[in-house]
């Protein structure tokens, strides 16, 4: 065996904003507490998910799966592993 070539997956989350109404679940229900609710607030008074830490995030997508405004979805980062 020659390498140990490593593969890291990570996620990220695209969220539109403006769609949140706030109801929290894609922060109850994130298997890795990666979200959180921001202190901000949209244009309709909610506060939007935030990522609560890059790292945390693995792009599963439950959130997406669950947000019931199609405000936001996760998605996989691949990432080879890149020379030291
Ligand atoms: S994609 Fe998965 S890990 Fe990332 S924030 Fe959404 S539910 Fe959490
Ligand atoms: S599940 Fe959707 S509507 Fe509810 S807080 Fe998360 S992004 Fe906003």
């Amino acid at each position: 065996m020659t390498t140990t070539q490593e593969k890291k997956v990570s996620g990220s989350v695209v969220i539109t904003v403006e769609r949140c109404k706030g109801c929290g679940f894609c922060v109850e229900f994130c298997p890795t507490e990666a979200l959180k609710l921001s202190e901000q607030y949209n244009a309709k008074g909610y506060h939007p998910p935030v990522l609560v830490s890059q790292e945390l995030c693995n792009g599963c997508d439950m959130c997406g799966l669950l947000c019931p405004d199609f405000a936001i979805y996760g998605f996989r980062i691949k990432k080879d592993k890149i020379k030291e």
